[in-house]
């Protein structure tokens, strides 16, 4: 599948509409979810132009999957969810295509937390 330039994620990489940012680096950005479906709701994206979990895995460069992981990770210590921090925890996922529920075309890693998460699909 062909990136869009014009995806919601991609508007807010550029800075070209608002958003609530929790943490970047060279990786990646993460930022408050718009509709939190938790009390905590994050959103970690890579910087690079990768549509979902698949297209990421087969172009990005070793460094920027790594970059992404470790970045989940800090972004869970710095919403105060991370398990090593106050042993709460939390979920993470990423919706892929259709079936999965994917709605943005810009890979993304949901992080869920703040209270006990749930069943783990409904
Ligand atoms: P998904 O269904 O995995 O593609 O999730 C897309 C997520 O992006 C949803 O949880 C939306 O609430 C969230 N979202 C959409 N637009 C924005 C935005 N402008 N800022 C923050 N989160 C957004």
């Amino acid at each position: 599948m062909t990136y869009d330039k014009n995806n919601i994620f991609a508007k807010i990489l550029r800075g070209e509409i608002p958003y609530k940012k929790i943490y970047e680096n060279k990786f990646v950005l993460a930022f408050h979810d718009v509709n939190p479906q938790k009390k905590v709701h994050a959103l970690v994206i890579p910087k690079g132009e990768y549509v979902n979990l698949d297209d990421f895995s087969s172009k990005a460069s070793d460094e920027e999957i790594a970059g992404l992981i470790k970045g989940i990770s800090n972004v869970a210590k710095k919403i105060g969810v991370s398990e090593q921090v106050k042993g709460a925890g939390y979920r993470s996922l990423v919706n892929v295509g259709e079936n999965g529920g994917q709605e943005v075309l810009h890979l993304h890693f949901h992080i869920f937390g703040g209270e006990k998460v749930g069943k783990m699909v409904s």
